[in-house]
């Protein structure tokens, strides 16, 4: 992956002790080449999550999350809503999902799944959806990504 985490599980995955269902998430992001990507509206809103904007800093310091520019996620956002079919209120999450091209999304909001499987709103290959242990499979990175383009 990269991977975007959504406010709606910020809290848990942040949480310390760490949350079993996140084991796999961040062994992959710690041990491996895992990224996690944020940016614009969604950045604000991690941080202002107990324990997100000081892991976001050493992860990022560790080359192991990246800030997309906001100005690439506005502009995205501008598209998304365009589009006029999203079900869910985040479009600046799928948003930030076509400035990056990651394609994994931690979540646990129904509406948002659909958006982001939603090939009309995010391109091919088709976005992904982790929540707990169950979904290690979904952990990789896609082609043009920012975690496999740095690597
Ligand atoms: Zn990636």
């Amino acid at each position: 992956m990269c991977v975007i985490i959504d406010a709606s599980l910020a809290a848990r995955i942040f949480a310390s002790p760490m949350q079993e269902d996140f084991v796999p998430l961040w062994n992959w992001v710690r041990c491996r080449d895992g990224c996690i990507v944020y940016g614009g509206q969604l950045a604000a809103e991690l941080e202002r999550v107990r324990q997100g904007a000081r892991q976001l800093k050493h992860l990022s310091a560790a080359g192991k999350a990246y800030r997309v520019p906001s100005e690439s996620v506005v502009a995205e956002t501008r598209a998304v809503r365009n589009l006029g079919i999203c079900v869910s209120d985040d479009p600046h999450v799928i948003a930030l999902a076509r400035a990056s091209k990651a394609r994994v999304l931690c979540s646990g909001d129904r509406n948002l799944h659909a958006d982001f499987k939603n090939l009309r709103l995010l391109p091919a290959p088709k976005g992904r959806i982790y929540q707990n242990a169950e979904h290690a499979s979904v952990l990789r990175h896609d082609p043009g990504c920012i975690g496999r383009r740095r690597n």
